[in-house]
């Protein structure tokens, strides 16, 4: 019996389910970052079980998991040791906080997670999930400066479009003005610059025939926005090693290396948000080591536990770290479900995976090939660029290839929302078709994958993408 017969019996009682569910959550769930319009009105695909690189719905149907859930589940689905070291775990100790004692699976991943990092980024502060780390590593800048004389060192630069999660704080770095208006005001202080969208450099006024001489110039509007606001006002630069918001923008070569410059003559400090990059996304632990820079500090989550179970960090310098060593004074900041045993269990095991299976090692020798099959989808009209690295790439949609004209709102609409995210989900591909930018479909898989994977990827593409065409 295959597993979806399994899921689905001859009878109806799996329908029935289905449509008992899709009343309940028509009736109760609030679904996040969705038109509850929809939910109400179509109901909403339900996915009750994942294996691998599959998901399944609860009508039975198989799906290839294209963006590892939402960038998490990094390890593909249904590895069984990691449900026993949850399990395990919370037999033997289910809950205790990390506020005055500790527990010993949070002690261990704290140094598991500071041998992985580079340079003197030795401490741990866990969260439970990104945002809550990226807010973790804003508060820490202000206080850290505050602690070391320079109390007026309270803004945060951050790139167009950047997504780096919801609290007031975090939605402060972040860049999209659509997830802020309504929120005003958000907590003040955050200031934007170019990202390295070197497909619209020309848009932006950089240099669009030097990929280098595009990262100089993107990296010098930060510099440019630091003075602007004065050096003695800036705490923290917030980028992502890739930034997904947008579709997968990597840095040019020297990008980075040159921000570290100028947030070291400034004194404003480096953090890199590794929400989505870290744990092999881009082919090692911490993406910062796959481009070559030492942050100040990073913020991780998502792919920690390959969502097995929650878990958020903010990994952090030996020398933003030091003023806390000593008397009296103390971060106050903190979460009752932060390094929850459970969840540190898991991501322990999960590391082990990692190891044990060579995945960041497979994501580096792999990416090219997966990159190679993408950009075959480069002879269809409507794809503009195939941009991205490691297991983390974004295909930009455009109207006219020659020019590069993106499609109206009316029209990503149209296409986005109204034809491709349901035609891609229907040809069997979950993935994300998203419009935050210009309209990009982004692929983000488990890191098991391989060649046979990869181009049943492309077909799928393929097929979508030349009916949205002929639509248009
Ligand atoms: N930072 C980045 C770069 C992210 O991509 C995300 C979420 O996708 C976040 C922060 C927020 O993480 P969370 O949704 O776990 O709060």
């Amino acid at each position: 019996m295959t597993l979806t017969e399994q899921l689905v019996p001859d009878s109806g009682p799996a329908d029935d389910r289905t449509a008992a569910l899709t009343k309940k959550a028509a009736d109760h769930l609030w679904m996040h970052f969705t038109r509850q319009s929809v939910l109400e009105r179509d109901g909403v695909p339900i996915i009750v079980k994942g294996e691998g690189h599959h998901i399944w719905d609860s009508h039975g149907k198989r799906y290839f998991d294209g963006l590892s859930g939402l960038f998490v589940v990094n390890a593909g689905h249904g590895r069984r040791r990691l449900a026993q070291a949850a399990a395990k775990q919370a037999e033997e100790l289910a809950f205790f906080p990390i506020w005055s004692y500790a527990h010993p699976s949070a002690i261990e991943l704290a140094e598991r997670l500071a041998l992985a990092a580079p340079g003197d980024l030795n401490r741990v502060f866990f969260s439970t999930g990104g945002g809550e780390a990226v807010e973790t590593a804003f508060k820490l800048a202000k206080h850290f400066f505050k602690m070391t004389g320079k109390p007026m060192k309270t803004k945060v630069i951050s790139r167009a479009v950047a997504y780096h999660g919801t609290p007031q704080g975090a939605l402060a770095i972040t860049g999209i003005p659509g997830m802020k208006q309504m929120f005003e005001p958000v907590t003040p202080g955050g200031f934007r610059v170019p990202n390295t969208n070197f497909y619209r450099a020309a848009e932006a006024g950089g240099p669009a025939d030097d990929l280098e001489a595009f990262g100089r110039w993107a990296a010098d509007r930060i510099e440019e926005q630091i003075l602007f606001e004065g050096p003695d006002t800036v705490a923290a630069v917030f980028l992502e090693p890739v930034q997904n918001s947008g579709g997968c923008f990597p840095p040019p070569p020297g990008y980075f290396q040159r921000v570290r410059e100028i947030c070291d003559r400034h004194d404003v400090l480096l953090v890199s948000d590794e929400v989505i990059c870290a744990f092999g996304r881009v082919g090692n632990t911490f993406a910062c080591d796959t481009y070559g820079y030492v942050p100040d500090m990073i913020t991780c989550a998502k792919a920690m536990t390959s969502g097995y179970s929650p878990i958020g960090a903010t990994v952090i310098s030996d020398r933003i770290y030091e003023p806390f060593r000593h008397g009296t004074d103390y971060f106050p900041h903190g979460y009752t479900f932060a390094g929850h045993p459970v969840s540190a269990a898991v991501a322990l095991e999960n590391l082990d995976i990692f190891t044990e299976e060579g995945l960041n090692e497979r994501v580096r020798t792999k990416s090219p090939l997966f990159r190679a099959a993408l950009e075959r989808l480069t002879d269809l009209p409507i794809v503009g660029d195939v941009r991205g690295d490691g297991y983390f790439f974004g295909i930009e949609l455009v109207k006219d290839k020659a020019t590069k004209e993106t499609f109206t709102d009316a029209e990503s609409e149209r296409l986005l929302r109204g034809f491709l995210s349901g035609a891609l989900f229907e040809a069997g591909l979950y993935c994300r078709a998203d419009d935050r930018g210009d309209p990009v479909i982004q692929l983000a898989p488990p890191l098991t994958i391989g060649e046979p994977e990869f181009d049943e990827i492309e077909g799928i593409l393929r097929s979508v993408l030349t009916e949205a065409w002929a639509r248009l």
